[in-house]
């Protein structure tokens, strides 16, 4: 058996970075996976070395009718849902004096609300038969990072969040756990786009170094799995020391 085997996972945010990492990790475990993205065109040419085991579908994260949509074909494609990895995010530097309203609202509305959104239709998709809800947040929504304004907020209302509907679920009698993975500095597109702060990032980690996507998918794949039944509401910390600091 397979770590995975007959479940099925809608993944967001998947056509690159630690979302096609957990895509990889998920369908070598046995699972069926539903890819989507705003980038439509990564997003179809990354689940075709899937094969049948997985589909694309495009998504804004920050739209109900997007998910709405996704929930349906999902659905009608695999007749089932087991996991939702909430991951798709963007990152954006700004401060407390500098933020301006619209940066504000699009981090926020990804970052925040498309977690929002994933973790209402998750739940109304897998409360007959039961089901996992990971929502990726950060070191960023633990602790205070100064340049880091918006993110911050969104990730730090994501662990909240993510509490909130784990004790839902568990009061309402829902077979659905609800938990948040909360990873250091990761080697993603998000993050090798800005190559001049690698060294400084790589400083921040007691470790020394950043982390792979890999890694990050170890403990998602875990959360995504029966192995962790008996944990609800909870966050899990991938950061190489950072927060132990
Ligand atoms: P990435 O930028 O490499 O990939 C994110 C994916 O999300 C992209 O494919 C992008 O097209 C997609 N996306 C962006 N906006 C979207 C939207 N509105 N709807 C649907 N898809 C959208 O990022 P990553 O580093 O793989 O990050 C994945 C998650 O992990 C994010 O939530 C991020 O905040 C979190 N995270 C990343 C790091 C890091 O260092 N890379 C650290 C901690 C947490």
């Amino acid at each position: 058996m397979a770590r995975l085997d007959n479940k099925v996972a809608i993944i967001t945010g998947g056509a690159k970075g630690i979302g096609f990492a957990c895509a990889k990790r998920f369908v070598k475990e046995g699972a069926k996976v539903v890819v989507t993205d705003v980038d439509e065109e990564v997003g179809q040419k990354s689940i075709y070395e899937f094969g049948d085991s997985a589909i694309f579908i495009k998504q804004d994260v920050s739209k109900e009718a997007d998910w709405q949509n996704v929930i349906k074909k999902a659905e009608a494609h695999f007749g089932h849902i087991d996991i939702l990895l909430n991951n798709a995010g963007i990152l954006s530097f700004n401060n407390a004096e500098e933020i301006d309203e619209k940066t504000w609202h699009q981090v926020l509305s990804v970052d925040l609300d498309g977690v929002m959104w994933g973790v209402k239709f998750g739940i109304a998709a897998m409360k007959e038969n039961g089901g996992s809800i990971i929502n990726l947040s950060s070191i960023a929504g633990l602790i205070g990072i100064s340049n880091l304004y918006a993110y911050n907020a969104a990730k730090g209302g994501v662990s909240m969040l993510t509490k909130s509907a784990a004790l839902y679920c568990a009061e309402k009698g829902y077979p659905i756990r609800v938990n948040s993975v909360h990873p250091g500095y990761v080697h993603t597109p998000m993050v090798d786009v800005y190559p001049e702060m690698r060294k400084s990032l790589e400083a921040l980690h007691p470790m020394g170094r950043l982390a792979q996507p890999d890694e990050i998918a170890n403990m998602v794949l875990y959360l995504a799995s029966d192995e962790s039944s008996f944990s609800t509401g909870s966050e899990f910390v991938v950061d190489g020391g950072y927060t132990a600091q």
